[in-house]
């Protein structure tokens, strides 16, 4: 199964996406998460890429698809992938398009996950992850059954995205308007766009999603 999440910072795309990634042994590819990576480990691309983060703006297409075509090319992908948080603009979705009909593929759903704006900025401001296995968390809405343990894996370190402040958020949501919702028309033309209520708790929203690919909604 191949798959686009699609929706605003905060939507619940990470989340869902790791259930997906259990459940149905597809990888999870983040972006975001590619260049969190490529920052901390301080690479030239890195240093780059986290000063257009730390503003809320986009890194360039030309670096984010090539992150994208080497990824899918992996033997873990071979049963398909989630993307999150890709595509973002018009020339990444193109590129997506050319990439998969090079290879022969085709998404099988882009599910469009809804949520109002201030709910989000609540969301991504209340937002932390264990530093150990990445689990997610929020201070109000999903905190571990013990306080300062991980669920997943034990961990007692956690950490909390440097463009995670009310700010960044704002702007980030500005970005999603402008550039990333002009995606869902285009993917709602081409039949392969659902729709889910991303306002739900996180068990129905998977639950929703259960229902797509079972061939509902
Ligand atoms: P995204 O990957 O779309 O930016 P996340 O999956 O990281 O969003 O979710 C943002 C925050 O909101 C996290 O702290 C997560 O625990 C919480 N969250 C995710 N889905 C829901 C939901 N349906 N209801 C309430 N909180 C949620
Ligand atoms: P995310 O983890 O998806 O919230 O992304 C965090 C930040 O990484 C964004 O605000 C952008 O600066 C950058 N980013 C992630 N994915 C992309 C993408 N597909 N295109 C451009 N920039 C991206
Ligand atoms: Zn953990």
């Amino acid at each position: 199964m191949k798959l686009i999440l699609l929706g605003p910072p905060g939507a619940g795309k990470g989340t869902q996406a790791r259930r997906l990634m259990d459940a149905h042994g597809i990888p999870q590819l983040s972006t975001g998460d590619m260049l969190r990576a490529a920052v901390a480990e301080g690479t030239p691309l890195g240093k780059m890429a986290k000063e257009v983060m730390d503003h809320g703006d986009l890194v360039s297409d030309d670096i984010i698809v090539g992150m994208i075509a080497e990824r899918i090319d992996r033997p873990d992908c071979s049963n398909g992938f989630i993307l999150d948080g890709f595509p973002r603009s018009d020339a990444q979705a193109g590129a997506l398009d050319s990439m998969l009909a090079e290879r022969g593929l085709a998404l099988d759903h882009v599910i469009e996950m809804k949520v109002i704006d201030d709910v989000l900025v609540e969301r991504i401001t209340g937002r932390y992850t264990c530093a150990n296995c990445g689990a997610g968390y929020h201070d109000t809405f999903q905190q571990p059954r013990k306080i300062g343990v991980c669920d997943e894996c034990d961990g007692t370190e956690f950490k909390r995205r440097a463009d995670d402040n009310e700010e960044t958020v704002r702007s980030r949501l500005d970005v999603y308007h402008d550039q990333t919702a002009p995606l869902l028309p285009y993917y709602r033309a081409k039949g392969v766009l659902r729709e889910v209520d991303g306002m739900a708790d996180i068990d129905d929203v998977t639950a929703q999603l259960g229902a797509v690919f079972n061939g509902g909604n």
